[in-house]
């Protein structure tokens, strides 16, 4: 019997999982949502707008986004409403040069994409604009590097990386997931423009 095949294929899968692991993002979550006060929020709102009256997050897509902001977005820690209407805004993740905060968990809801909060990742991308953000390398090098770990993480394909401009369109044809029983008519939102989506997205297969 032959054990240089099996010995072989171990030690790729070794050295497979050792280049994955090679760059790990350091993530900060001294700025996180208090869980014990979103989860119940955040499970009313999930069943006002998508009929699912959970907290719960499986998802199956990510949204970028920018801040329209210099620094660190502190209203998307503290706010506790929103067009009043509680929990406050929050997405889960946000990126500032090599910086990541996680503001909440990846398998809890956020509020930081109307349409698809039941199934998306929120990432936030510290910018005031989308020229601002294209200047912005690290920043962009970042996403790129967290949106691949979260792809691999929960199994999302490419083609479910969007804009929050294509959640906007509230369109079924440009993303599957949309959904909204208040409201569901499209919205404006030009973020995080496209060049920086196509920045993105080309360095992910
Ligand atoms: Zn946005």
């Amino acid at each position: 019997m032959n054990f240089t095949k099996p010995l072989v294929m171990g030690l790729l899968t070794l050295a497979l999982l050792c280049s994955t692991l090679a760059e790990p993002l350091k993530i900060d979550r001294t700025r996180a949502r208090n869980l014990t006060t979103w989860k119940p929020q955040i499970t009313k709102y999930s069943e006002r707008h998508y009929g699912e009256s959970t907290w719960q997050l499986m998802p199956t897509c990510i949204v970028l986004h920018y801040t329209v902001s210099k620094g660190f977005p502190w209203n998307l820690v503290r706010t506790d409403s929103f067009k009043n209407e509680t929990p406050g805004l929050a997405v889960h993740y946000v990126i500032d040069g090599e910086k990541v905060w996680e503001i909440l968990p990846p398998d809890v809801r956020s509020r930081g994409a109307y349409g698809i909060n039941h199934r998306a990742i929120n990432i936030e991308m510290v910018a005031m604009d989308a020229d601002d953000l294209a200047t912005k390398k690290e920043t962009l090098d970042t996403c790129r590097k967290l949106v691949k770990h979260l792809m691999a993480v929960y199994a999302i394909d490419k083609s479910h990386i969007y804009g929050h401009e294509d959640v906007a369109t509230m369109d079924r044809k440009v993303v599957p997931e949309v959904l909204d029983f208040v409201r569901g008519a499209p919205y404006h939102k030009i973020d995080p423009g496209k060049q920086n989506m196509k920045t993105i997205l080309d360095g992910i297969e």
